[in-house]
């Protein structure tokens, strides 16, 4: 597998907010979203064993304590080997999977049930609106939820058109919306309070307002 970079952090976004995990950031993307705060991870990176990969993880687990991976990118799916990895990881840990959903999880990762998912659904501002791959929805579970990263009203009432169509479908799925970090967020807070939503939770990235937008963290 081709890695970015192995670090020790706390989750800042997402239902799982403030768990101590260990990230395992893969390099490469198929997207280019316009406010992507991980460019760094498109070309830079290093070829990895799973083996390797388990002997970094063992030896950060010798010095601490932590129950979480993120498997995280870039997009992890594109590693051939991430079925692999989670096969192996999966019996000491809890596992959550940050994906741009723009690529079928299952096709990739027949252990999707394993682990938990970060679901991406990009919206305008983004310059990825219409990669989101609908058959995702058909692997989603209850600790699973989808993050729609909203930057302006444009991409609200995208939202708002595009969470309905998906509650019709499958009224338990979970969203979180965020806004685009660096941008004033009150806005979306009180359109948030205004709209009427189901099963969605308005969320801020946790570890950018603790250690600001810099890398492994
Ligand atoms: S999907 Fe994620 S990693 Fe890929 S370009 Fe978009 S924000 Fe960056």
């Amino acid at each position: 597998m081709n890695i970015n970079e192995i670090f020790l952090s706390i989750q800042g976004e997402g239902v799982y907010t403030g768990e101590k995990m260990l990230f395992i950031r893969t390099e490469y993307c198929n997207l280019r979203c316009s406010w992507c705060d991980t460019k760094y991870s498109f070309y830079e990176g290093k070829y990895f064993t799973v083996p390797q990969i388990i002997e970094i993880v063992n030896e950060y687990r010798n010095k601490n304590n932590f129950d979480w991976i993120c498997i995280t990118g870039g997009e992890p799916l594109l590693q051939r080997d991430l079925n692999d990895l989670v096969g192996i990881l999966k019996d000491g840990y809890k596992i959550i999977l940050e994906t741009s959903g723009s690529i079928d999880i299952g096709k990739f990762l027949p252990l999707y049930g394993k682990v938990y998912k970060d679901i991406d659904f990009k919206l305008p501002s983004s310059g990825m609106y219409n990669k989101f791959n609908y058959a995702n929805l058909n692997y989603i579970s209850e600790h699973d939820y989808i993050k729609f990263t909203i930057d302006d009203q444009h991409d609200f009432d995208i939202f708002l058109n595009e969470s309905e169509k998906i509650n019709y479908l499958n009224n338990s799925i979970q969203f979180i919306i965020q806004p685009v970090w660096g941008r004033n967020s009150k806005w979306l807070a009180n359109a948030f309070i205004n709209a009427k939503v189901k099963n969605t939770k308005f969320m801020l990235q946790e570890h950018k307002y603790i250690f600001g937008d810099v890398r492994g963290i």
